[in-house]
């Protein structure tokens, strides 16, 4: 099983950092800057931060990876340090329940940025609006399932890479 240095585990983290800062900064423009755009931005940056201590706090400790240098990004190490290991078979029902909690960090960067480019706009956002698309929906799913979660061993029980890998096989056709 493939272990991970400090520095592989900084770079697994960059995409949903730059996402989050991303994400910042498109809320503190918004459609002008503003102290409620800097109110929202400063929120956003929080639930960024909380919503990686809730998977390092509630899903992590029922992941194999826990306590071990196997976890790319290096959530289980620090998992280790605050619960213990729970039961792995409940993985996937534990990550079907908290998962949603961080979705939204996805979207709302991405609903105030099209509300700010339609009421007022400029390239500045726009550009931002486009860089946080890629990185949020292009790169960050395809560095976590194609590099990460392709080492993973309980990637048959996981929501995520079940229905990834589900779906190239659809279009095929059934062998004989
Ligand atoms: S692989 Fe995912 S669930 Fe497992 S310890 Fe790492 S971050 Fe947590």
């Amino acid at each position: 099983m493939r272990e991970y240095s400090h520095l592989e585990e900084c770079v697994n983290n960059l995409p949903y950092a730059v996402m989050i800062l991303l994400g910042t900064a498109i809320l503190a423009l918004g459609p002008g800057p503003s102290p409620w755009a800097c109110v929202a931005a400063g929120t956003y940056l929080a639930y960024g931060l909380a919503g990686t201590l809730w998977i390092i706090v509630f899903l992590c400790p029922y992941c194999r990876f826990h306590g071990t240098r196997n976890c790319p990004c290096g959530y289980g190490r620090i998992a280790a340090t605050l619960r213990p290991r729970e039961d792995v078979e409940c993985f996937a029902e534990k990550f079907r329940k908290h998962i949603p909690v961080i979705v939204p960090l996805w979207f709302i960067p991405l609903l105030v940025g099209v509300v700010a480019a339609v009421q007022s706009f400029s390239w500045w956002s726009l550009g931002l609006l486009i860089i946080f698309g890629v990185d949020a929906f292009a790169i960050l799913p395809v560095v976590s399932t194609r590099h990460g979660c392709a080492q993973c061993p309980q990637r048959d029980d996981c929501p995520w890479m079940g229905r990834r890998r589900r779906k190239p096989t659809r279009s095929k056709p059934t062998p004989p």
